[in-house]
C-alpha cells in the first residue's frame, strides 16, 4: 500500500494493435473505416451503413463481444447508419430465452440501442428453406444420406481431395421430394443432409459440398416443433443479412476463408449482397472467453454464476463495479486490426481505473482494522470535514466524525519497523487524512503475543491535517471512527487463472488446471466510514489507498454492505517491481 493516498491513475503507454490509416483532416480510420467511406465515395450502397451485432444465445456476452458491440453499433452512429440486434437462434439445442434477456440487458448496459431493430434468425426459417428450394431446382444443392462421419471422411483434407459423394447426382425431382420429407418429420437426425453442390477438389474445405440443412429432431426456443430440420451457420448467417440488408457485415478473422462460400450463396440465389469484413476477435490474457468454457466453470460452481465478478463477462463486469464508458474507452483503445493477438488484462483494467478516477467518491474504509486510542482527546466527537473528489471541483465535502477510539489500517503499523517504513511505530508521528497528526506511545497485546491497540496522542494545533508549525509527517494513514463506523465486507479478487495463457495445460490437462485458488479472498470484519450507510447496489467509490470498490448486487444488505474491489489503485505487478 502506498504511504500516501493516491488518486491518479497509473501511467500506461498506450500501445494498440491498430491498423489504421492516416486521413484527411488528420483523422485515423481504421481498415473497416476506409472500406466504408471508399463504399460510400464510390456509392455502392447509396451511403448507406447497416450493420448488425449478431449473437448466438447460448451464454452471457463477454467482453470480447463488447468490442463486437462498440464496432457494429459504433461505425453505424459515426456514418449515420443503423445497427440491429439479431440473435442468430439457429441451433435449438443450446439456446435459451436466459440468454435473450441477458444479452439485451448487456448491450443496453453498455450505452447501444437498437431501437425497433430486434431480430431472430429462426423468423427467416421459412424464407431459407424456400431459398434451399430454389438451389435444388437450379441443381445447385442436393440430398446426401452419408452419416456425419463419413460426409467427414469423403470431404478430404487439406493436403487431399474430396471425393464426390454417391449421392451427389441425384435428379432434381429426387431431391425435391427427399428435402420436402426431411422438413416432414420422415426421416431420423442424422440420418439425411442438404449440401450445396460446389466443388469437392476445392483447395477451401468450406467449398466441397458444404452441409446446408441438418436434420435435428429437437424443441426450438421461439419456433417450438415447427421444425426438424435446422440451416447450418454458413447458409444462414449471409441469408440473415441479406434479408435485413446488412451493408457491412463484420465478423471475426476465422470466417475469413468462409467468405468464398458466404458470397457463393448470395451470387447463386441473386439476392442483395452484404460485403462480410473480418477483423481480429479480442483476447485478453489470464481469462478465457470461449462460451463453452465459460459455461463449464458457471455449470461445475467454479465461480458464482455468469455475474462472477471474476468472470470476463459484461455481466460479472458490471457487478465487479466497471463502467461501461471504461469498457467502451478499451475498445476503442485496442483498435481493429486484422492479426489476432492478445490483449493485457492490465490494459482493461487502466481504462477502468481512469474512468473511476474521474466519477468515484472517495471514502475512508479499513479493510483490517487495528483499534487505536486517542489518550489525550476528550471523550466527545467532532465532525471533520473531506473532499468527496479532488479531481471533482463540484463535488464537494462530507462529514466525517473524528471519535476518541478509531480504527486504522493493521498494517499502517509495526512494533519494530524496517528504516524505510514511514508509517506508524512507537514513538513516530503520522497524519490522520482530513484529521489531526498523532504520535503513538503505546502498545497493547494479547497473551498471544498479537498487538490488538495502540494508544496515541493527537496535537490539537494540526486540526484539519495541517501543522501550523511547518513540521512534517512522511505518512498519511486513513481511518474511521471505531463508534461510527459500519460493519462491512470486502471481497478481493485476482485475475481468475493464475496463467496468462490458461489454455496452456501440459498433455492431459485442462484449463481448470489453471484455475487461481487465490482469486477471492473475502474480508468479513472490515470498518467503513458512516457515509456508506446509504450506498445503494451497484454504487462504486474510492477506498482512500485501497482501490475502487462497487457495493455488490447480490450479497449487500441495508446493515451490512458487501463491496467488490473493482481494481486497486494501481497496478499491483508494477508495484511489486517497483519496491
Ligand atoms: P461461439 O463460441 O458460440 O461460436 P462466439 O464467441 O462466436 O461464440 P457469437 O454469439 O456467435 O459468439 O458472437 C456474436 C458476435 O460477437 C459475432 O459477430 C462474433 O464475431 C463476435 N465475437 C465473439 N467473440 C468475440 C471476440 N472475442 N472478439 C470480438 N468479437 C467477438
Ligand atoms: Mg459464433
Amino acid at each position: 500500500m502506498p504511504d500516501h493516498p493516491g488518486s491518479e491513475p497509473d501511467k500506461m503507454p498506450e500501445k494498440s494493435g491498430d491498423q489504421s490509416a492516416p486521413a484527411e483532416a488528420g483523422r485515423r480510420l481504421n481498415f473497416i473505416q476506409q472500406i466504408i467511406e471508399e463504399d460510400n465515395r464510390t456509392g455502392k450502397h447509396g451511403g448507406r451503413v447497416h450493420t448488425r451485432f449478431p449473437p448466438e444465445p447460448n451464454g452471457y456476452l463477454h467482453v470480447g463481444h463488447a468490442k463486437s458491440i462498440c464496432l457494429n453499433f459504433g461505425l453505424a452512429e459515426q456514418y449515420g447508419g443503423k445497427c440491429n440486434l439479431r440473435f442468430d437462434d439457429t441451433n435449438p439445442e443450446k439456446e435459451e430465452e436466459e440468454y435473450v434477456r441477458s444479452i439485451q440487458e448487456d448491450i443496453r448496459w453498455l450505452g447501444f440501442d437498437w431501437e425497433d431493430r430486434l431480430y431472430f434468425a429462426s423468423d427467416y426459417f421459412q424464407q431459407m428453406y424456400d431459398w434451399a428450394v430454389e438451389l435444388i431446382r437450379k441443381g445447385k444443392a442436393y440430398v446426401c444420406d452419408l452419416t456425419a462421419e463419413q460426409t467427414r471422411e469423403y470431404r478430404g483434407t487439406l493436403t487431399a481431395p474430396g471425393r464426390p459423394s454417391p449421392y451427389r447426382d441425384r435428379s432434381v425431382q429426387e431431391n425435391l421430394d427427399l428435402f420436402a420429407r426431411m422438413k416432414a418429420g420422415e426421416f431420423p437426425d442424422g440420418s439425411r443432409t442438404l449440401r450445396a453442390k460446389i466443388d469437392v477438389a476445392s483447395p477451401n474445405l468450406n467449398m466441397r459440398d458444404p452441409v446446408m440443412y441438418r436434420i435435428l429432431h429437437a424443441r426450438h426456443h421461439r419456433t417450438g416443433d415447427a421444425w426438424c430440420i435446422y440451416p447450418m451457420y454458413d447458409w444462414a448467417h449471409g441469408l440473415e443479412d441479406s434479408i435485413e440488408r446488412i451493408t457491412h457485415s463484420i465478423c471475426t478473422l476465422e470466417f475469413e476463408n468462409h467468405r468464398p462460400l458466404y458470397d457463393w450463396f448470395l451470387d447463386e440465389l441473386g439476392v442483395f449482397h452484404p460485403q462480410q469484413i473480418e477483423f481480429a476477435r479480442l483476447e485478453l490474457n489470464h481469462t478465457v472467453m470461449s462460451k463453452r468454457k465459460l459455461l463449464q466453470l458457471v455449470r461445475e460452481g467454479h465461480v458464482d454464476g455468469w455475474d462472477d465478478p471474476r468472470m470476463p463477462t459484461i455481466s460479472g463486469m458490471r457487478r465487479r463495479g466497471y463502467t461501461p464508458a471504461s469498457i467502451r474507452a478499451f475498445c476503442a483503445r485496442v483498435g481493429v486490426a486484422k492479426f489476432n493477438s492478445t490483449i493485457d488484462f492490465a490494459k482493461l483494467e487502466h481504462a477502468v481505473r481512469e474512468d473511476l478516477n474521474k466519477t468515484s467518491p472517495r471514502v475512508m474504509a479499513v479493510l483490517n482494522p487495528l483499534k487505536v486510542v486517542i489518550e489525550n482527546y476528550p471523550d466527545a466527537h467532532e465532525a471533520l470535514d473531506a473532499v468527496n473528489n479532488p479531481e471533482d471541483p463540484d463535488a464537494g465535502t462530507r462529514k466525517v466524525p473524528f471519535t476518541r477510539e478509531l480504527y486504522i489500517e493493521r498494517d499502517d503499523f509495526m512494533e519494530d519497523p524496517p528504516k524505510k517504513f514511514f508509517r506508524l511505530s512507537p514513538g513516530s508521528e503520522v497524519r490522520l487524512r482530513y484529521a489531526y497528526f498523532i504520535t503513538c506511545t503505546g502498545v497493547i497485546k494479547s497473551d498471544a503475543g498479537e498487538v490488538v491497540e495502540l494508544r496515541c496522542t493527537y496535537d490539537p494545533a494540526t486540526r484539519g491535517g495541517d501543522s501550523p508549525d511547518g513540521r512534517k509527517v512522511k505518512a498519511t494513514l486513513h481511518w474511521v471512527s471505531a463508534h461510527y463506523a459500519i460493519d462491512a465486507e470486502v471481497r478481493l479478487y485476482d485475475h481468475l487463472f493464475a496463467a496468462e495463457d490458461p489454455e496452456a495445460v501440459p498433455e492431459g490437462g485442462t484449463f481448470l488446471d489453471n484455475l487461481n485458488p487465490n482469486s477471492l479472498q473475502v474480508l468479513q470484519h472490515c470498518k467503513v466510514e458512516p457515509s456508506l450507510e446509504t450506498a445503494a447496489p451497484g454504487d462504486r467509490f474510492q477506498f482512500e489507498r485501497h482501490g475502487y470498490f462497487c457495493v455488490d448486487t447480490r450479497y449487500s444488505r441495508p446493515g451490512k454492505p458487501v463491496f467488490n474491489r473493482t481494481v486497486a489503485l494501481r497496478d499491483t505487478w508494477k508495484k511489486i517491481a517497483g519496491k
